[in-house]
């Protein structure tokens, strides 16, 4: 896969506006282990030179990033402890995900595994897929199982299909979902060959990263109609980001957008804790009046009838360090406290158990 690391080749404007400190950034990272700079052509192509462009700020490197963030957790969303072989997490009881790859179409700053991904981890192998297949043998409660990494599409058809006909070998009742962003960064990955090779696999799913309606170009427009003619559910997924579309009006185009495509709305998610990632965390008291605006909105193209009904998806957070993930509304804090890092929400999983979140002083 065609990938820009060096902002010298990035389109001319955009390179153009690379600052110094930027430039100093991308040069420090690039020699130690940490999220290096990377972006696909068609990415880089959507977005403007000003600092504040939604897109450019989900790729360009951000000396913001070194900011101390006593929150910051290197295993976010508490995977070690759910960890079944070295590449599998079985955290739900009926489902797992596979950690196909540490590749990606290009490096999102804000990415929630940026660790893994940073050590840039090969696809799964032989060896490493043995203790996987033999867990499904023995956990047949599993019915489906989330293809996640880094990106499983950046990976050939031919791999794809060695690790989709072993997964179902194992468990012929397993459904699949791959999590991507490709339909996004490198639509052209969405050839025929590879929907035919996901419809010979069915039962399924595409789960599909969007963020905001510029990421909608005529090619990923293109790329998702493909799927979703070739009768393969696309869910939408998005991550509330401040500074990228933290507002009401940028989801709902967002969303509405999606649903024109026929995607399925799936979820919001809150920022996990992934370290340099603070300046990106909207805060939460935030999110969730942003959310009931989109729900007044919604309610709005109900009462009228109107056929512009949004179709929101849940806004939902990964609960920091392992709970799992619950869907979000006022009545998930149950308490505010101060801790040794700051003052935190306590928030409720489904058992009443009470995980810290940090309060709104991202
Ligand atoms: S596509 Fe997903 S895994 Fe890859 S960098 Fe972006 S957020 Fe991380």
């Amino acid at each position: 896969m065609k990938l820009i690391t060096d902002i010298d080749n990035l389109p001319p404007a955009l390179s153009a506006s690379v600052s110094v400190e930027e430039r100093a950034y991308i040069e420090k990272i690039a020699t130690r282990q940490s999220l290096p700079f990377a972006v696909t052509p068609h990415f880089a192509s959507l977005a403007g030179p000003e600092k504040d462009d939604p897109i450019r700020r989900q790729f360009m490197p951000d000396p913001r990033e070194t900011q101390d963030d006593p929150f910051a957790l290197n295993d976010p969303l508490g995977e070690s402890c759910h960890r079944a072989t070295s590449r599998l997490i079985h955290q739900y009881r009926d489902r797992a995900l596979l950690k196909t790859t540490g590749f990606c179409s290009g490096f999102c700053r804000f990415c929630f595994r940026r660790v893994w991904v940073a050590e840039k981890t090969p696809f799964i192998t032989a060896s490493e897929l043995d203790p996987v297949l033999d867990y499904l043998n023995a956990h047949p409660e599993i019915r489906e199982i989330l293809l996640s990494g880094g990106d499983p599409l950046t990976a050939s058809d031919e791999r794809l299909e060695w690790l989709f006909q072993n997964l179902r070998t194992a468990n012929p009742a397993l459904s699949l979902r791959i999590c991507t962003r490709l339909p996004i960064t490198a639509p052209d990955r969405i050839t025929a060959e590879l929907v035919g090779l996901l419809r010979r696999f069915r039962p399924l799913r595409i789960a599909v990263h969007i963020n905001h309606p510029r990421e909608l170009s005529a090619e990923s427009r293109r790329a998702l109609t493909i799927l979703v003619e070739a009768g393969i559910p696309v869910l939408a997924q998005t991550v509330l980001l401040k500074g990228i579309n933290n507002n009401a009006s940028t989801l709902a185009v967002l969303f509405r957008e999606c649903r024109d495509l026929g995607l399925i709305p799936y979820y919001l998610f809150q920022l996990d804790l992934a370290p340099g990632t603070a300046h990106f965390r909207v805060p939460l008291k935030e999110g969730l009046a942003l959310y009931r605006e989109l729900q007044a909105l919604e309610g709005t193209d109900l009462k009228n009838n109107s056929s512009s009904v949004l179709l929101l998806p849940a806004y939902a957070v990964d609960l920091p360090g392992g709970g799992g993930k619950i869907r979000l509304s006022d009545e998930s804090i149950a308490v505010e406290e101060d801790r040794p890092g700051g003052r935190v929400y306590l928030l409720k999983d489904k058992n009443g158990k009470l995980w810290p979140y940090p309060a709104d002083q991202a």
